[in-house]
């Protein structure tokens, strides 16, 4: 099986060196095909910091094993490693977090084991980047909850929860604020929950599952959440075993995935063979059990756990009154530790499997398109416009372009309703959502909504506008507060 290879910049090409000589020494049945990307390749003119053999490459060979790479500041190019996770829709982003013995953390001193997955959606939310300055003081980032995005990404936790015979998968969510959004992912996990009735299935508020797992981490299996959501409980997890570097990444895609270290490119120690490892070989680790490489990655793990337990270090973590080894060294202990057992207990070996480059893939994960099942109607039209007046006077100029098919039905300022009721303790910017309804059910049609805009924009700038949308007696928008 062949598999593309990025070095990456700074400690990249150290730690990469360091985890294949490991994977050489145990014989993994890999071939590495090693492609231009990171920061010279940006500099070299290349504005997604990969050459197009490189991207050819990955797309052939369908996984890519990368170190952290640099994206020059200040040139106006996007993210490396988020276009990568983005063009190849690598929808799931799967942390494991697992007790590492010789990796002091207050829960491994207090006996307390930790094995959470988190699976955090990869694409979505806004990580976006769709953000408008709607007027000179109020900026507008849209966040973007799909069902076929949340769908794919849920339907991967389970089906990963399964394979790892985890008891409980849990989904972290904020539906009580962000009822639409929060609510359709959440609905979601509810809806492919019933598929796995082996598992326990819950949900969580995301503030509470923050406390929770730094109280009880060891009541935790998989986590499944939302990007923004996901990303920062994903890191909170990395700080409870430990830290980033011993934190392995894969981004799951249908036909590419990537395996990754989280952690940076360390600047001020690249060059000088003293960078840790580990993070870069835990997520190689992953990739070769996602290859079906479980007998491998079993033997080196229990090495790796060996070498750690006996308080083998890198500079930047364990038993300081023990010496630090270099990168290499560290490589070649872990080497020298091929066949040993953790006392730990340490990983089954299982017998690797035939090959299949993307073994986890679903048969129904492709992008689908839902039906939709009721009627639509447009009742109305949020309408977001630019003004330093007061309600009121706002109100009445509105009223005058309602016509004979609208009626102002509400204004909202940062979404808290300001007219026809409010209070003058709610503080005000200058740009208000106004919204009206069709008078007496009166049917509307987009035509009637542009007309409302083009009568309006004669007194207001409009910023940007939303449809009222009722599916069926479900309306498809949220109420201001207080409303
Ligand atoms: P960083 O992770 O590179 O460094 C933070 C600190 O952790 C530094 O003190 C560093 O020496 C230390 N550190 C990181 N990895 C280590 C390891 N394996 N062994 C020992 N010490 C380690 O974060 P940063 O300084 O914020 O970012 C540096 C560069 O890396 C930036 O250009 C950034 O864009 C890039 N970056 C890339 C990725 C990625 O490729 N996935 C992720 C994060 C940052």
């Amino acid at each position: 099986m062949k598999i593309a290879v990025a070095k990456g910049d700074g400690i990249g090409p150290e730690i990469m060196e360091a985890v294949l000589s490991i994977f050489n020494a145990n014989k993994v049945p890999l071939e590495y095909e090693f492609v231009d990307m990171g920061k010279w390749v940006f500099d070299k003119g290349f504005n997604n910091g990969m050459t197009p053999e490189a991207k050819q490459t990955i797309e052939a060979l369908g996984l890519l094993f990368k170190g952290p790479m640099e994206t020059p500041k200040g040139k106006g190019v996007k993210s490396i490693n988020v276009t990568a996770r983005k063009t190849w829709n690598t929808y799931a982003n799967k942390r494991d977090f697992q007790t590492l013995h010789g990796v002091d953390t207050v829960f491994s001193k207090a006996g307390i084991p930790i094995d959470i997955t988190v699976v955090r959606e990869n694409i979505e939310d806004t990580y976006g980047g769709i953000e408008h300055m709607l007027t000179h003081d109020v900026a507008l980032s849209r966040r973007f909850i799909t069902r076929p995005g949340s769908m794919q990404v849920i339907r991967y936790a389970f089906e990963m929860a399964r394979q790892k015979n985890a008891k409980r998968i849990t989904c972290g969510h904020k539906a009580n604020i962000m009822k639409i959004t929060d609510g359709l992912f959440l609905e979601c996990f509810h809806e492919v929950a019933k598929e796995y009735p082996e598992l326990k299935a819950d949900d969580i508020i995301v503030d509470d599952l923050c406390m929770k797992l730094v109280t009880r981490p060891d009541l935790f299996d998989v986590v499944v959440l939302t990007n923004l959501q996901g990303d920062i409980v994903s890191d909170l997890c990395a700080g409870l075993v430990g830290g980033l570097g011993f934190a392995p990444s894969a981004n799951i895609g249908d036909h590419i995935s990537i395996f990754e270290a989280v952690h940076g490119t360390a600047p001020d120690i690249a060059g000088k063979n003293i960078a840790n490892p580990t993070a870069l070989l835990l997520s190689g680790l992953a990739m070769l059990r996602h290859l079906g490489l479980t007998e491998n990655a079993g033997l080196i793990e229990n090495a790796l756990l060996y070498t750690l337990e006996n308080g083998i270090h890198t500079g930047d973590f364990g038993d300081k009154s023990i010496p630090a080894v270099n990168t290499t060294q560290f490589a070649e202990a872990i080497i020298n530790n091929f066949g040993k057992k953790p006392q730990s207990g340490g990983r089954e070996i299982i017998p690797n499997k035939p090959g299949t480059p993307t073994p986890l893939k679903l048969e129904y994960n492709s992008m689908m398109v839902s039906k939709e099942g009721e009627a639509e109607t447009i009742v109305g039209v949020d309408l977001f416009i630019e003004s330093d007046e007061q309600p009121t006077a706002i109100a009445e100029k509105c009223q005058r372009h309602a016509g004979v098919k609208f009626k102002l039905v509400n204004i909202s300022n940062r979404g808290t309703q300001v007219w026809p009721t409010g209070s003058v303790y709610t503080n005000l910017v200058n740009q208000y959502n106004v919204r009206f309804e069709s008078i007496e059910d009166y049917p509307l049609n987009q035509q009637d909504v542009i007309g409302l805009y083009v009568s309006m924009s004669g007194n207001f700038k409009i910023c940007s506008f939303e449809l009222l949308n009722m599916w069926g007696d479900k309306k498809a928008y949220s109420l201001a507060q207080g409303q």
